[in-house]
C-alpha cells in the first residue's frame, strides 16, 4: 500500500478515542474520502483543524475500504477571512452540507473540488451584501455540473424572456416559467426575480440591490429544495436551520 499526497477540504471532523479523529474529506483526486488520523490530538503535535480547511496529507488508500489511514497532515489554507463575521462560516456550512448530503461514493470529481475551493476563497472576500448571492451561484453551478442546472432563458410555455422578467421555479422540471403561465399558488414561494437569476449565472456587484434577510432565506431554501429533489436528499439541512435561527426568521 503506497501513500499518495492529496489535497482535500474538510467536510466534518469527529474525535475518535483518546487521541485520534475521523475526517470526512472532499479530495481533489478521489472525491469523497473517509479517513482516520491517529495521534491527531496528542499534546505537542496536534494539528488544529476545522471544517472548511484546505489540507495536504498522505492518503493510504485501499479500494473497497470505508475508512482510510491519513498521515502528515498540513493545513495549506484556513480561510481566515471567513471569521470576520458569523454569517460567512454559516453559509460555508451550507455548501459543505450539500456535498455531504448529495455525494455518497468515492469517485474523482476534480471539478467539484475546484468549485468548492473557489467558493471558499470568494466567500472570504465578497462584499457583505453579496454573501447570499455567492451561495446561490455556487449551488446553481453545483447543480449544473451534476447535470441538473436550472434552465433560465425562455418560458417553456410562451417563450417570454425569463432573464429580463424573472420567473417561477418548477422544481421537478428544472425550468423557470413566467408568472402568466405558472400556477398562482406557486408565485410567492417559488419566484425568482430577474436580479436573482442574474446572480445564478454570475455574481454582479451592483450596490443598488438591497436584499432583505427573509428574501435571502426564502431563495436559499428554494434552491436547497431544488437540490433535495434532484439529489434525492431526504433530510433537512441543519445548516439552513442554523442560519434561520441566527437571522431570527
Ligand atoms: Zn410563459
Amino acid at each position: 500500500m503506497s501513500a499518495q499526497k492529496v489535497t482535500a477540504v474538510v467536510l466534518t471532523i469527529t474525535p475518535y478515542r483518546e487521541t485520534s479523529c475521523i475526517l470526512r474529506l472532499f479530495t481533489h483526486s478521489h472525491g469523497l474520502v473517509h479517513g482516520i488520523v491517529k495521534g491527531a490530538r496528542k499534546d505537542g503535535k496536534s494539528v488544529p483543524l476545522d471544517r472548511g480547511f484546505l489540507l495536504e496529507m498522505l492518503l493510504y488508500y485501499k479500494p473497497n475500504r470505508e475508512l482510510h489511514m491519513l498521515g502528515a497532515l498540513h493545513v495549506t489554507e484556513f480561510f481566515p477571512g471567513l471569521r470576520t463575521d458569523i454569517l460567512r462560516p454559516a453559509l460555508r456550512d451550507i455548501a459543505l452540507e450539500l456535498y455531504l448530503k448529495s455525494i455518497t461514493q468515492s469517485e474523482p470529481h476534480p471539478e467539484l473540488f475546484d468549485l468548492l475551493t473557489s467558493f471558499l476563497k470568494n466567500l472570504e472576500s465578497v462584499k457583505q451584501g453579496f454573501v447570499f448571492p455567492l451561495l446561490w451561484h455556487f449551488i446553481n453551478k453545483y447543480c449544473s455540473l451534476a447535470g441538473f442546472g436550472i434552465a433560465v432563458e425562455k418560458c417553456p410555455e410562451c417563450g417570454a424572456d425569463i432573464l429580463k422578467k424573472g420567473g417561477i421555479l418548477d422544481i421537478a422540471a428544472g425550468v423557470l416559467i413566467c408568472k402568466k403561465c405558472a400556477p398562482v399558488r406557486t408565485h410567492t414561494q417559488a419566484c425568482l426575480d430577474a436580479y436573482v437569476i442574474s446572480f445564478l449565472d454570475k455574481i454582479e456587484t451592483d450596490e443598488s440591490v438591497r436584499l432583505k434577510n427573509y428574501e435571502c432565506l426564502r431563495i436559499t431554501e428554494l434552491l436547497l429544495l431544488y437540490c433535495r429533489h434532484h439529489f434525492d436528499i431526504r433530510k433537512d439541512f441543519n445548516s439552513l436551520g442554523f442560519v434561520k435561527t441566527m437571522l431570527g426568521q
